[in-house]
């Protein structure tokens, strides 16, 4: 069935949506259609699909799913990466018009943001969004406001209804990067959001094998302009690639539940840590962004970060002496990965160097805190600059 996820609770529609029309000895799962064309003759009809680049059905029942858990009709689009669906969400920017984006934003999208301003395709505005002021004035003759909300890897929470509603007043296009928190914990067209992307490599597709970006929208217009710079950029999913998003699709509710469990336990303890100087968790009553997460989020997300009181060395040694959790960049997949963000160049600098990334995977809980707690007492002795463990 292709049906609507208001009929039921999103962790039914997540198994339900996006199946083949029911029809005897028919197959439970949709085909991936292998072809790069499609028969025609005469001019093609409007909606026909004439060639892969510009439609492929294996991408259908992935683009009606994330549509429906989003709260619309309209289709989804399927992109090659989540930076594919950022970039066609991004370039809706008019040329020489206004971007406003946080500067603490996931750093493949400030970092195309700030390449596009370098060449003179668009006036950049970098922000803090959790300063509403300096972004309101920010958004005056601004076209395009991109928010991300529990940020990566800081974890703010932003104020997206205040923010998304100043952005109307003033006619910016609201694009919202949902990858933290998926349909399932926000659904940020409701809150009056123009687009919402996301990266299906992490969450949606969930097991760490496979590339995908999503774009979603409620205006048939936008979701043309979308869809045109996919067939002419050429950033489209292999079907492969799509199947596996929907497949991935198909376990999110479960996943999600577990992974989160685990991390608000997972954090609450490493919060009592004496090695930790912060943890950064909106689930915590004592993050500044618990409220702002009780009133926006069904649930607070399976990413913590954690500050070593130690800095980077104790950080770096923190990440090399895990066992169970898999040193690596990336987040959202069953199994638990953890990165120093900082030790690549490109990650913004409001990030600490001493943050520490974990994406909580679906392990058991106590074996995720005794690596944890093993790795953290190897390093607790590290003093930030030294490098060394105090004698
Ligand atoms: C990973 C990520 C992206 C980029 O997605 P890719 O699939 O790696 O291209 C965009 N936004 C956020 C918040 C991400 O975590």
């Amino acid at each position: 069935m292709t049906g609507h996820a208001d009929e039921f609770h999103p962790s039914t529609a997540v198994v339900a949506l996006g199946r083949p029309d029911p029809e005897p000895d028919g197959a439970l799962n949709p085909p991936i259609v292998l072809s790069s064309t499609f028969r025609g003759s005469g001019a093609p009809e409007p909606g026909e699909r004439v060639y892969a680049r510009y439609a492929n059905p294996t991408w259908e029942p992935l683009e009606s799913a994330i549509a429906a858990l989003e709260g619309t009709e309209v289709p989804g689009l399927a992109f090659a990466s989540g930076m594919a669906a950022v970039s066609a969400a991004l370039s809706l920017t008019p040329i020489g018009g206004v971007a406003v984006v946080p500067s603490a934003s996931y750093n493949g999208t400030i970092g195309l943001a700030r390449e596009l301003a370098a060449e003179g395709a668009l006036e950049l505005r970098e922000v803090d969004p959790l300063d509403v002021d300096a972004t309101a004035r920010a958004l005056d003759g601004a076209d395009l406001i991109w928010l991300e909300s529990p940020t990566n890897p800081m974890l703010d929470v932003v104020d997206l209804p205040a923010l998304t509603a100043l952005a109307r007043e003033r006619g910016a296009t609201v694009v919202v990067d949902n990858t933290f928190s998926t349909p399932l914990r926000q659904r940020p067209l409701g809150a009056g959001a123009d687009v919402v992307v996301h990266s299906a490599t992490k969450f949606i597709a969930g097991h760490s094998d496979v590339l995908l970006g999503l774009a979603v929208t409620r205006d048939q217009d936008l979701r043309a302009r979308l869809a045109k710079r996919r067939t002419l950029q050429g950033g489209i999913p292999g079907p492969f690639e799509a199947w596996l998003a929907l497949r991935g699709l198909r376990t999110m509710a479960l996943r999600l539940d577990r992974a989160e469990e685990t991390t608000g336990e997972l954090a609450r303890r490493l919060a009592e840590h004496p090695a930790i100087s912060r943890v950064r968790y909106p689930g915590l009553p004592s993050d500044p962004g618990h409220d702002r997460a009780r009133a926006q989020l069904d649930g607070f997300g399976a990413v913590v970060s954690v500050e070593l009181g130690g800095g980077a060395e104790a950080a770096d040694a923190f990440v090399g002496a895990l066992r169970l959790f898999t040193p690596a960049t990336s987040l959202g997949g069953v199994e638990s990965l953890v990165e120093r963000r900082r030790r690549h160049s490109a990650e913004p600098v409001e990030v600490p160097e001493s943050l520490v990334r974990l994406s909580i995977g679906i392990e058991h809980v106590e074996d995720l805190w005794a690596d944890l707690e093993r790795a953290l007492a190897a390093v607790s002795e590290i003093r930030p600059g030294t490098g060394h463990a105090v004698e």
